[in-house]
């Protein structure tokens, strides 16, 4: 893992000790909960430096610390869920702007923009993000943002996001970000120019399947000041118990990551080879459209990979109902495998003719890979496909 530029100590390492050590009267080693609503004045003037938890709390500014420093950015909010992060960045801007966002955005994500926002005045243009001839002209005078998430789900397609960074310059345009598939520890948005960048903390950065939260991370101080005066103006934080569930879970991240894409490349290859598969979305492969980019933008390929099958719905069906280790959810990134099946899980809200635009169909089936044994994983997914 090469070395952070802006920090002396290596990524693990900031995993592990970032944001703790904030017990000053017992000195103890976890980050405690502060479970209070507010905090009391030393005088008419002076307080602890937190009043009041919507605004701030210590438990929640913990983890905000660790993950600004993990993402290498300059101010951090840890939202209540992925959502109002992605509505924390999204209030940056007004009505009459105008925002390119990938065609196959997050299912939660595109109903914010294309149903809620929309109605509010903000205006989106939905394209394929990894041909940066459609993004370019999908500018328009009015265009204020670049919402980006890459490699995308469920069909991991990689977009080029120093291209994008290049794009939107010319144009005065902000980049945002959703880092939730790779997490910092395989992909650092800021290294390639953008500003914003924005996780549910629910998939990776928890890793435990056992909360729902989000962040905001912002590059610079200026973006950083914005997001917190957002985040609290709208009531967008986390409780403190569930920022230290998330900051419990980040010290494990760079380790869990290691051993689970290890697992989904080797998931990868057995079904690549498989007769009933017709073609497997990991970028880990060389078939991979865009495994060279992904090898120059990522530190790794990630644990999230998705498959067409032979035959649509049928083995579709099959193998999600009759696999054991995997449990048939939504959701991702968390330590035990988990498998699904977009058309009627996470894109469901997406329309019939979005998904088609998308290349989502009944043949899709989605795994996120956890980290049990490869062995185990692989065989159980034989005797699945096998019927
Ligand atoms: C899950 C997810 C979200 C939304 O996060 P929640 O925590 O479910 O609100 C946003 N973007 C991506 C890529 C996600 O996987």
């Amino acid at each position: 893992m090469p070395d952070e530029p802006n920090s002396p100590l290596q990524f693990v390492t900031r995993c592990v000790h970032g944001g703790v050590h904030k017990d000053q009267q017992y000195n103890s080693v976890t980050t405690p909960i502060y479970p209070t609503s507010t905090f009391y004045w030393d005088s008419l003037e002076t307080n602890s430096g937190y009043d009041y938890t919507r605004s701030s709390n210590p438990t929640r500014k913990a983890l905000e610390e660790n993950l600004a420093a993990l993402e290498g950015g300059a101010g951090c909010v840890a939202t209540s869920t992925g959502m109002s992060a992605v509505h924390c960045a999204m209030a940056l801007f007004s009505p009459g702007d105008h925002i390119i966002a990938p065609a196959d955005l997050y299912g939660g994500t595109f109903r914010l923009f294309d149903r809620y926002l929309t109605e509010k005045g903000i205006q989106f243009t939905f394209t394929d993000t990894t041909n940066a001839g459609k993004v370019a002209s999908a500018f328009r005078p009015e265009t204020k943002g670049l919402w980006l998430e890459t490699p995308s789900n469920p069909l991991l397609k990689v977009t080029d996001l120093q291209a994008m960074v290049d794009l939107a310059k010319q144009h005065q345009c902000l980049t945002i970000c959703d880092n939730t598939f790779l997490s910092p520890y395989l992909q650092r948005p800021f290294d390639f120019g953008i500003d914003i960048v924005m996780h549910s903390t629910t998939k990776y950065l928890n890793g435990h399947s056992d909360v729902v939260g989000g962040c905001v991370i912002a590059k610079t101080e200026e973006h950083a000041k914005q997001i917190a005066w957002i985040c609290n103006a709208l009531g967008l934080a986390c409780s403190p118990f569930d920022a230290w569930l998330v900051l419990r879970g980040v010290k494990t991240l760079a380790c869990r990551m290691d051993a689970q894409q290890i697992t989904a490349m080797k998931i990868a290859e057995f079904l690549n080879q498989h007769a009933m598969i017709e073609r497997v979305y990991y970028p880990g492969l060389p078939s991979h459209p865009q495994h060279e980019l992904a090898k120059r933008q990522q530190r790794g390929f990630g644990a999230m990979l998705s498959f067409d099958t032979v035959d649509g719905r049928p083995t579709a069906e099959r193998v999600c109902m009759q696999s054991k280790l995997f449990d048939v959810a939504e959701s991702l990134g968390g330590i035990e495998s988990l498998i699904s099946f977009p058309v009627t899980m996470s894109h469901a809200s997406m329309s019939p003719e979005a998904r088609k635009n998308a290349g989502i169909t009944d043949k899709t089936v989605r795994i996120s890979v956890g980290l049990e044994h490869a062995d185990d994983l692989i065989a159980d997914l034989a005797q699945a496909l096998s019927g």
